[in-house]
């Protein structure tokens, strides 16, 4: 079967790498003209990571990323540490660790086993239309792509989602800014543990350093804000970081003073509601993944993951309704291809929904988007927390996901 890909990011690339694997032929499609990760990196969550593992990409993984084996909570101002406990238990309970990753060393492992799938880039899709033998996209330079089946992977800013939910899809603003970029742990030698995930939280923003490789931690700063049309200014990042986090511990403050502003992201949190329906079944032959099915805050660390799990569905459901891969005689027939996206409604649907929801309200209490108690609550809860109601929440996202 031939199936046209729109989008190389983590969403796009995992799920040609996975319908490859079963000898579909893909062909990917990228709007911009140089593919460079946006972010300095990610938490890949045991579930994203068990994903990968399926990809034949776990080795490859343990070997960048960093070694996270705890986790802390530290008060905003005196550092005092609120709690700080062993995530092994949560390892071992869900038989596989998490990975924070470097986003260009997870990029170039994604390009490098989606090769010999040619990557088109440059090519914007701007829309799709179907007929019985089959569907065909069209780019904003006016050429076409004609395939049997097409994955919406366009991210949150989704050009086709409208096609596909037949209704006009805005993204949401949740309340909040992110500054993230990496940063050497020789730097806090001393001051912070290079395989402990600390965050320091207070007046509902929250400073973190987790460590994405064997010499940098990714850093990311949120601070509760109205949204702004001001343009992203680099060279603004310190002074504006220095005003919010200016009276905070001296370990953030080193971190304002040392980031390098030209490799920071300065990111307007966003997430989007539960969409009407994330396939086309009209047509049989559309669907959407990752960001554009479901933009979710990353309060929770799960977009990425969620985008992985949904190219395993898809590629387990490929398998279990039989869809054959590439031949040019034996086109596939649009009704098991309807019953492949009837299941990968019924699979991702709900549980993609209720982790966008939960993450908006994991967001509300840390970043005090909502009743200002409530985020009081949570920093007293923090000082008696040692680690198992953190980890349950975990464990229950992990080991209800779809790649065991
Ligand atoms: P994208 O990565 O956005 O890729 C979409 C691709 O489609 C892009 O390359 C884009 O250029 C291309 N494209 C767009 N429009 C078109 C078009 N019309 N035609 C062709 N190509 C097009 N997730 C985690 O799992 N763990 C984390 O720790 C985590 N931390 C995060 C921190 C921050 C600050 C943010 C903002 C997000 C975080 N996420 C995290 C979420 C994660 O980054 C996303 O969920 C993930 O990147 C989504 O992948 P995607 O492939 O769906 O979309």
């Amino acid at each position: 079967m031939k199936v046209c890909i729109i989008g190389a990011g983590m969403g796009g690339l995992a799920a040609s790498i996975a319908l490859q694997q079963d000898g579909h032929q893909t062909v990917v499609y990228e709007r911009v003209s140089d593919l460079r990760p946006v972010g300095a990196a990610i938490s890949v969550w045991c579930n994203g990571v068990k994903v990968l593992a399926r990809l034949g990409l776990l080795k490859e993984v343990e070997r960048v990323s960093g070694q996270m084996n705890r986790m802390s909570y530290r008060k905003w101002d005196t550092g005092e540490v609120y709690c700080d406990f062993s995530l092994l238990p949560l390892y071992e309970e869900v038989k596989q660790r998490a990975y924070p990753i470097a986003r260009a060393e997870l990029q170039r492992m994604l390009l490098d086993a989606n090769a010999p799938a040619p990557i088109h880039l440059q090519k914007r899709a701007v829309s799709y239309s179907t007929s019985q033998d089959g569907i065909t996209v069209s780019f904003e330079d006016g050429t076409i792509e004609t395939a049997d089946f097409v994955v919406i992977a366009d991210g949150t800013h989704s050009k086709l989602r409208n096609q596909i939910t037949k209704a006009e899809i805005q993204r949401d603003y949740v309340g909040y800014v992110n500054w993230n970029g990496p940063i050497e742990m020789k730097e806090f030698e001393g001051l912070i543990s290079s395989d402990n995930w600390t965050q320091f939280v207070g007046e509902g923003k929250r400073v973190s350093f987790m460590p994405m490789s064997a010499t940098h931690y990714y850093f990311f700063l949120d601070v509760p804000l109205p949204l702004s049309s001001a343009p992203k200014r680099p060279e603004e990042y310190r002074a504006s970081l220095t005003k919010h986090f200016g009276h905070w511990h001296p370990t953030v403050q080193k971190l304002v003073e040392r980031l390098d502003p030209s490799k920071v992201a300065r990111v307007e949190i966003h997430d989007t509601k539960t969409l009407p329906t994330l396939v086309d079944l009209e047509s049989g032959r559309a669907l959407l993944i990752g960001d554009a099915a479901h933009a979710t805050c990353p309060d929770l660390g799960q977009g990425g993951c969620q985008a992985f799990e949904d190219a395993f569905v898809l590629q387990q459901l490929f398998r279990e309704h039989r869809v054959s891969p590439a031949s040019a005689s034996a086109k596939p027939d649009v009704e098991v291809l309807r019953a492949v996206l009837r299941d990968f409604q019924d699979q991702r649907g709900e549980r993609t929904a209720e982790l966008v929801l939960r993450a908006r309200k994991r967001s509300g209490v840390t970043h005090q988007l909502g009743e200002p108690q409530e985020t009081l609550d949570w920093y007293e809860e923090l000082k008696t927390e040692d680690g198992t109601g953190i980890m349950r929440g975990m464990i229950k996202t992990i080991l209800g996901a779809p790649a065991q």
